[in-house]
């Protein structure tokens, strides 16, 4: 850790998760050797993105791909794509674009921080349904007549937040925006593991995907997957690129970008400063390429072997309470909620896990349950060597 000791900063143990704030995952050794290899020549960017493109339609089953420079990043180039398509001139107009679709319908109980990225486009997002089922107050889901009953001529598109339980079964919704024709884009950012998540939201029908390259598939922090139709992913690709080219001699690969049908090429667009370098791209290649069910199957039985450690080291502690919460995919993160009971210790979860950042390695927690007293341990960036000192540290700061 030579560079982060040059700069002064101490290293943490991350039992948060694949947290993008704490950095994210550990880039896989494969990932590492292929972001040196690219740092060694040069390529045309466009040239490594149609194999990307290649890549990821292949893995995921979508017709295209394109490689961002992350999940956030990908969700305002799916809005661009959709408000202008291949519009060079409304291209240009983004994120005030004039007299074309700018409206995104959003679940009221899909909306989140991360939504923002849509507007960070210039689309309007229009809210339906209720949270019923988040307030307590009724029974019922949004249904998807409300998403239709929204639709109307400023659609440009229907956004979708991903994860376990989502509703309307994403089905439902990719037949509304078959049947109107309107884009439906799925922020798949955090929804790996399982792996067969890279293909379940294309195959349900989804025109574009976005996962995050920096959690769980452990590729470079600061990239995005997209996989979704060619046409929007040529939209998303003109309007990410450099384009300082010159239209005449201008040769893009026509499996990413169809020159055929552009008026011109577009100046640099709203994504030019989501710029991805060739070292990224081929990183987030060789991760997804290495995101395999047997590696799944490895890393999984990995974490609960980590979970079970910590769980037997901490037996018998006084003034807490441990649950282990099974993930809905037999893939997925396990967790260990350890209860924190202020009438025995005197402490709250809070008190516990900022003590658990005090000295050095700072260790997070996950916080997720933190306001109802309870630490979260998360396995992704654990080994055993962590587990240990997490189970050596929680004892102290309990005692
Ligand atoms: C992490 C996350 C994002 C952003 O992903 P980045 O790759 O960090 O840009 C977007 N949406 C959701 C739901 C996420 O969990």
């Amino acid at each position: 850790m030579d560079i982060y000791a040059t700069l002064g900063i101490c290293p943490i143990i991350n039992a948060a998760g694949t947290l993008t704030r704490l950095g994210g995952t550990l880039m896989l050794p494969e990932v590492k050797a292929a972001m040196l290899q690219a740092s060694e020549a040069l390529v045309p960017i466009e040239t490594l993105e149609a194999a990307a493109s290649s890549a990821i339609s292949r893995i995921c089953g979508s017709e295209a791909g394109y490689v961002v420079s992350g999940a956030a990043a990908g969700l305002t180039l799916a809005a661009a794509a959709s408000m202008v398509g291949l519009d060079v001139v409304k291209m240009g107009e983004l994120p005030f674009p004039v007299g074309v679709p700018d409206e995104i319908i959003i679940c009221r109980s899909h909306r989140n921080s991360y939504d923002h990225a849509f507007r960070a486009a210039g689309a309007r997002l229009v809210e339906v349904g209720v949270s019923d089922r988040h307030t307590g107050a009724g029974v019922r889901e949004v249904e998807p007549w409300e998403i239709e009953a929204a639709i109307c001529g400023k659609t440009a598109a229907i956004a979708y937040t991903a994860g376990p339980g989502a509703y309307p079964p994403l089905p439902s919704v990719t037949a509304l925006g078959k049947k109107y024709n309107i884009p439906v884009i799925v922020d798949a950012a955090a929804q790996l593991p399982p792996p067969s998540n890279l293909r379940r939201f294309v195959s349900e029908g989804a025109d574009l995907v976005v996962f995050s390259g920096g959690k769980a598939l452990r590729g470079p922090q600061g990239t995005g997957i997209l996989a979704g139709t060619r046409e929007l992913i040529a939209s998303i690709a003109l309007q990410h690129l450099d384009m300082d080219v010159t239209f005449e001699i201008w040769d893009p690969p026509r499996t990413l970008i169809p020159k055929e049908r552009l008026k011109g090429a577009p100046r640099h667009g709203l994504g030019r400063g989501f710029k991805v370098s060739k070292e990224q791209i081929a990183g987030a290649i060789v991760a997804l390429e290495h995101f395999t069910e047997a590696r799944c199957r490895q890393d999984a039985a990995n974490w609960h072997h980590l979970l079970d450690r910590i769980e037997s080291g901490l037996q018998g502690a006084a003034g807490i309470t441990m649950s282990r919460k099974a993930p809905r995919d037999p893939l997925g993160f396990p967790l260990l909620d350890i209860g924190i009971s202020e009438a025995d210790l005197g402490k709250r979860a809070c008190d516990v896990a900022a003590g658990l950042r005090a000295d050095p390695p700072p260790i997070y927690v996950g916080e997720t349950r933190l306001m109802e007293g309870v630490v979260t341990i998360h396995p992704a960036n654990l080994t055993e060597k962590t587990a240990d000192l997490i189970v050596q540290r929680l004892q102290a700061v309990l005692a």
